[in-house]
């Protein structure tokens, strides 16, 4: 993405995704030299969802990249509850599997829970870091894995190489698997967190007090560039497809590149990060 007629840096996820996946292959190697078994990746798939299905051959493919054993599991969407957790529970009893990863959402027209789902996976294979007993020690600034898409965020923050301390952060959404972690991971790192969502009374006014912005909504081009304030790093999380079919983020790329110091291209940039976390939580599970 060119970006030379802006004052924007652009945070390369996809670079940045790379050099981790390469650094991550050469610890993985150097366990395969010292008689080590390979890392596991365990992948689950209910159901003939087509985006569900790239992003899980996307993950598979990164396995196959670094060197970690995927065992791949894929279900009918009538299954049903009870045999998806019977082969969690045995995924939790195998010594080969360090990460299990259930691909979200379930079908709809079975009466998939969820939340059981992710509470019967065992806490320290939660490669997803959607566990509640996780997402709990997240909450209390505890060591655990972390959700993936937040963690690559924080990964793409540093990049930028700030004082993060006492910089105001503004999270648009307050999903679990984004727009809570990312609010926490902040907070954690001593930055002033507003977190804003469909009611949020002026997103304009909240955007604009920001030095960071992240955006995860789901709708296209929702935060305008205008909105930016000068010099902020912008973080955009959002896969859309615009009116002309072209996938776009949550932010109006190229009006915020002309108030951003940083800012993440869609594609190129959050996404790419999500599946590189995935395989460092695998591998720390598999150090644990
Ligand atoms: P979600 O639908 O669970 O949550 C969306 C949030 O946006 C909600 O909290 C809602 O309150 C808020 N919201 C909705 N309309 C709003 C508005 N007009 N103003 C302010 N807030 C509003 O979504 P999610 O799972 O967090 O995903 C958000 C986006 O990020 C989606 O586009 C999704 O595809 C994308 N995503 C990308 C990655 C990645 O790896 N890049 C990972 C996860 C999600």
């Amino acid at each position: 993405m060119n970006l030379s007629d802006t004052p924007a840096q652009l945070l390369d996820g996809k670079a940045l995704s790379e050099r981790i996946l390469n650094s991550l292959k050469e610890k993985v190697e150097a366990k395969h030299n010292a008689g080590m078994p390979a890392p596991g990746l365990a992948t689950i798939l209910v159901g003939n969802d087509p985006a569900s299905h790239i992003y899980v051959r996307n993950k598979r493919r990164a396995c196959e990249k670094v060197g970690i054993t995927n065992i791949h599991h894929e279900l009918d969407e009538h299954v049903g509850q009870a045999a998806l957790l019977k082969l969690i529970q045995e995924l939790n009893d195998s010594p080969e599997v360090h990460g299990i990863l259930v691909q979200l959402p379930l079908p709809k027209n079975c009466d998939y829970n969820e939340n059981e789902v992710l509470a019967a996976i065992d806490p320290a294979k939660d490669a997803d870091g959607f566990h509640p007993f996780n997402q709990g020690a997240l909450m209390q600034g505890r060591k655990a894995p972390v959700p993936c898409t937040p963690k690559g965020i924080m990964c793409l923050l540093d990049e930028c190489g700030l004082d993060l301390k006492g910089r105001h952060a503004v999270v648009v959404g307050r999903s679990n698997i984004v727009g809570k972690p990312i609010s926490l991971l902040l907070l954690e790192r001593h930055l002033t967190v507003t977190i804003c969502h469909s009611r949020t009374r002026d997103l304009a006014a909240e955007v604009n007090r920001a030095d960071i912005v992240v955006a995860a909504v789901g709708v296209a081009e929702l935060v305008r560039g205008d909105w930016i304030k000068p010099g902020a790093v912008v973080l955009d999380v959002g896969i859309n497809r615009n009116e002309e079919g072209k996938l776009v983020g949550d932010v109006e790329f190229r009006a915020a590149a002309q108030r951003a110091a940083w800012i993440t291209p869609v594609p190129g940039g959050v996404g790419p990060m999500t599946i590189a976390m995935l395989l460092q939580n695998t591998f720390e599970a598999y150090n644990a």
